[in-house]
Formats: structure tokens, C-alpha cells, sequence
């Protein structure tokens, strides 16, 4: 009994626990349901936040586009983007139901437990000291003597291997029989509890982020290798040359149930997270997706310039020179660098250019309007309107909004022409 005693005592014991069903972050919502809403409520705060800078204009000097080219060289309707991003949400939230049926239930009570898990690893760890200093020729035993005698007892403790022998605790047994055992340092608890609360969690987050920039890369890749892909799926989120805010998640449905959808979904299973967790994973990733496509090439927006991947960055890949390049999304560009296909031409005058031509056909629309409104009757204008299509229509009025917004707008239009396009030099 007393051998046994000795064995069971050779480490501090693990305290018990008792499990209670965890609590929701927000009353009445679960936080597998809460992780469905907050990212759908993040997508369009964020992304309206963005509309009111483009609307207001409110600081043109980052614009990565003119409103010109905002106005021609879209290929969609502002309308189109919102019913296929309403519909990818509806399908993303479908997705995660038929997950959160299947969840289990996630309970709380045994962090102090799981903690003093970790602080044994740690002291599992300190079991291979002295065979270390071996190898050096060095002799953990004396060494320890040593530094144990000269008050540095848990640098001791550490050299002989995790052993400290003043650190006890009083253990009282179920059947009320108390004895001492050893006891974690505080260094071992405090480093175990960081383990458990900070490391291990930014490591799933961590990992969940590698797996969706992998997923994404590679499948965003296929897409443009393969026709038939492209044609079928993919080439929807292309006719968006000059990307904003909310068209982030214009997709046809397929593809963003396999590339969005699915990649998170794998990501957040992979990773281990508590749905908890995942609230914030999938409302940063979110975000960061929003924040590519927002348009602006903003040097005081931390999600611009914590890695290389930025709205400039996957700006680029919406261009048709660039369309074969910068596949990665949306976190970092190291797939880019690793498979050579990060865009390295130079991308100043192609910008440029753009602008050009599209100031060009909205002056030209400009100058055709007001010949069509000199030259023409009433009657004969009414006739004209008679026979032109809706989106005809549509287009001319937008094209005479945009003349009186260019007009007011012109002098940051044209600065612009000058002005770098925030494309950071490490995506040259
Ligand atoms: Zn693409
Ligand atoms: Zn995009």
C-alpha cells in the first residue's frame, strides 16, 4: 500500500471536477446558432460601413477605382450582387444547422483540471533535464545542490529534473485520510494556464485560418485552370472588376457553398474549437473577406497590412491582367509565393489606364446625351424612350448621376491619376 501511495504521489494529483452545460454568450441563442448570425450581421454592418464611404465619398485618396469605373466596367447590377449574397447566406445558414443538429452539447467545470494536465506535461517535460545536461557532460545533481544552497530553489527544482521537494500539499482522501503530496510551482501552473487559455486557442485559431487559405487557394485555383469550372461558376464573381464591399460574397451558390461554406466549416472541425470560438473565427473571417473587396487601399486598417493580402492584393486578381494570378484568399499569400503565382508586373499604368478609359466612356456617354437632348424634339425624344430597353434606360440615368457625382467629385478624381493605388510594394 505504501509502495502504491509512493507511486500515486510521485506527481500533484489532478484536482476533480464537476461538469455544468456551458451558458450561451447571449441569453436564448445558443453559440452554435449565435456563430451562423454573427458573421451574416458582421458581413453587412461592415460592408454598409464601407457603401456610406463610397457614397459620401469620404476619403477618395485611398480609392483603388474611380466611381467611372465603378459605374462601366461592373458587370452586374448592385441588385444582382445583394439577392446572390442573400442566397449564399441562406445556404450558409442551412449548412450550419445541419450541423449544430448533430453538435454536442459543451460543458464547463474542468479548466482547473485540464490546466493541472498541461502543468504535468510541463513536469514530464523536466524528467528529461538531467539526461540533457548528460549529454553536455554536465552534472544536473550537483548543479542543483548548488543553486539550491544559494536560495534559487526552483531553478533547482527544474535542473534535478522537476523535483521540488518543499513544494507539498495536504490532500484529504474520501474517507477523510489526509496526506502530503506534491504540489505544481506557481511557474508550472502560470505557464500551463497560459498553454490552456491563450496558446492552445490562438493555435486552433491559427489553424483554422492555414486550412481555409489552403481549401480556398487551391479550389479558387482549379476554377481558373479549369474551363468548365470557370464558365459554369466561378466567372460570376468576376464580373466584378472593380470589387466593393458587398459583393465579397457574390458567388453562383455552388461555389460558394464549396469554397466559403464548406472551407470553414472543415476549418472550424479540423481545428477543435469551441463554438465559442468559432463565433469570433467565422465573424473575423468575415470580415477579412469584406475588407478585400472593399475597394480602398486604407493605411490605417490593421486588416490591410497585418499580412500581404489585402484589398489591393485580391484587387489585382479582379483585373483581366491579373485574373491568373494572386489565387490566394484571404488571410496569407504564402500559396501565391510557393506555386509562382503572384502577380509581379508592374500595375501603376494599368490602373491608370483603366481610369482613363473609363472616364472616356462616361464622358463619351456624357457627350452623346447631350447631343440626343439638343438635336431631338420632345416628341421625337419620347418616341426614343418608347423603344430603348429598361436597362438602357437604367444605364442612362446612372451614367447622368455619375456625370453630376464626377463633376462634384472631379478634383479627387483627377488626383487620384497621380496618387499611388495602395498596391504595397511586396505584392510587386
Ligand atoms: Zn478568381
Ligand atoms: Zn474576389
Amino acid at each position: 500500500m505504501a509502495t502504491n501511495a509512493t507511486m500515486v504521489f510521485d506527481l500533484p494529483p489532478l484536482p476533480t471536477y464537476t461538469l455544468s452545460p456551458r451558458p450561451p454568450l447571449v441569453d436564448g441563442i445558443p453559440d452554435n446558432i449565435l456563430a451562423l448570425i454573427v458573421p451574416i450581421v458582421a458581413y453587412w454592418s461592415v460592408s454598409m460601413l464601407f457603401h456610406l464611404i463610397d457614397v459620401y465619398d469620404l476619403f477618395s485618396q485611398y480609392r483603388l477605382h474611380t466611381p467611372a469605373e465603378l459605374l462601366t466596367r461592373n458587370r452586374v447590377s448592385r441588385w444582382d450582387v445583394v439577392k446572390d449574397v442573400v442566397l449564399q447566406h441562406v445556404i450558409q445558414t442551412l449548412a450550419g444547422l445541419t450541423l449544430a443538429y448533430f453538435d454536442d452539447q459543451e460543458y464547463i467545470g474542468r479548466e482547473e483540471y485540464d490546466v493541472a494536465v498541461w502543468a504535468r506535461r510541463i513536469r514530464f517535460v523536466q524528467r528529461g533535464m538531467p539526461y540533457l545536461l548528460a549529454v553536455f557532460g554536465l552534472d544536473a545533481s550537483g548543479m542543483a545542490a548548488n543553486l539550491s544552497q544559494n536560495g534559487h530553489k526552483l531553478l533547482a527544482g527544474v535542473i534535478a529534473g522537476g523535483h521540488y521537494p518543499g513544494i507539498t500539499q495536504s490532500i484529504i482522501s474520501e474517507t477523510g485520510i489526509e496526506s502530503v503530496a506534491p504540489a505544481f510551482t506557481s511557474w508550472e501552473l502560470s505557464l500551463a494556464s497560459f498553454i490552456y487559455w491563450y496558446f492552445i486557442p490562438a493555435l486552433q485559431f491559427f489553424w483554422g485560418i492555414c486550412v481555409v487559405d489552403t481549401w480556398q487557394y487551391f479550389l479558387h485555383r482549379a476554377m481558373h485552370l479549369n474551363r468548365w469550372l470557370y464558365v459554369k461558376f466561378h466567372s460570376r464573381h468576376h464580373r466584378l472588376y472593380v470589387p466593393y464591399a458587398f459583393g465579397a460574397l457574390y458567388n453562383h451558390p455552388v461555389e460558394g457553398f464549396l469554397l466559403d461554406t464548406l472551407g470553414a466549416g472543415i476549418a472550424f472541425l479540423t481545428s477543435g474549437m469551441t463554438h465559442r470560438q468559432s463565433v469570433w473565427f467565422f465573424a473575423f473571417s468575415t470580415i477579412k473577406t469584406v475588407d478585400d473587396h472593399c475597394g480602398y487601399a486604407f493605411p490605417w486598417d490593421p486588416l490591410q497590412h497585418v499580412t500581404s493580402n489585402n484589398a489591393a492584393y485580391h484587387d489585382i486578381h479582379h483585373q483581366s491582367w491579373g485574373i491568373k494570378t494572386n489565387f490566394s484568399q484571404p488571410f496569407f499569400i504564402i500559396w501565391d509565393r510557393l506555386f509562382d503565382t503572384q502577380w509581379k508586373g508592374e500595375v501603376k499604368l494599368r490602373y491608370e489606364r483603366s481610369r482613363d478609359n473609363a472616364q472616356k466612356q462616361v464622358d463619351e456617354g456624357a457627350e452623346m446625351d447631350s447631343n440626343v437632348d439638343t438635336d431631338t424634339a420632345p416628341e421625337q425624344h419620347s418616341q426614343d424612350a418608347a423603344i430603348v430597353s429598361p436597362e438602357e434606360t437604367t444605364d442612362r440615368i446612372a451614367r447622368t448621376r455619375l456625370r453630376k457625382k464626377t463633376a462634384n467629385l472631379s478634383p479627387s478624381v483627377d488626383s487620384l491619376k497621380s496618387v499611388n493605388h495602395g498596391v504595397a510594394s511586396s505584392v510587386l
